[in-house]
């Protein structure tokens, strides 16, 4: 099973969404999405990850060459720093999984990469758990969304060594330790979770 941004590939996710320090502008804010590579720290095409309208396809300085597709639901999904070889206009209506572009790193970023975003009531919130998930395949209601990030939290709590492993590994494959990932410095989110994980600190 591919990631449903990248086409044919799995989700490496290089930073997550939340607080941070931008690499670029050095300020402290949230990041409002979650940035990934593919599999292999590669390249992909961006597919659309739910169906919907374009409501913008076009460039700035901070997004880059970027897409926002509303959903029929009014949420809103967006792809930023694709090369300019963007594949749909503003106005299209795009299928799930259909090319909208290819990974790039334009605009405020330094490195190749896709940001993905979703806005709900105009408030950004965190897309990780929807990267490989059906998304408003019919309609998603509070209690099936509940109902997900039970499973999401179970499957990550069913292995915690495994889990602090591999959340390890990422973190040191991503350059986070040693502050050449685009998104250095280390999060406290992310640190918290590697050491609760590992269970190096006990509750008081
Ligand atoms: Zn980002």
């Amino acid at each position: 099973m591919s990631c449903r941004v990248l086409s044919g590939k799995n989700c490496v996710v290089t930073c997550v969404y939340g607080m941070r320090t931008h690499p670029v502008t050095g300020v402290y804010k949230l990041h409002n999405g979650v940035d990934v590579v593919g599999t292999g720290y590669t390249l992909a095409l961006i597919t659309a990850h739910t169906a919907g309208t374009v409501e913008y396809a076009g460039y700035n300085s901070v997004l880059g060459y970027h897409v926002n597709v509303r959903l029929s639901n009014g949420d809103m999904m967006q792809y930023n720093h694709m090369t300019a070889a963007l594949q749909v206009a503003t106005g299209d209506t795009v299928k799930q999984g259909q090319i909208i572009g290819t990974m790039g790193s334009t605009g405020s970023s330094t490195g190749a990469h896709l940001h993905f975003g979703i806005q709900r009531n105009g408030e950004w919130i965190d897309p990780e758990p929807y990267l490989y998930a059906d998304y408003l395949e019919d309609e998603m209601t509070y209690e099936k969304f509940c109902e997900y990030m039970i499973r999401y939290e179970a499957e990550r709590n069913a292995k915690p060594a495994g889990y602090a492993q591999k959340t390890w590994d990422r973190l040191k494959k991503a350059g986070i330790l040693d502050g050449s990932r685009p998104c250095a410095p280390i999060e406290r989110r992310e640190f918290g979770l590697v050491i609760e994980r590992l269970g190096l600190v006990k509750e008081a």
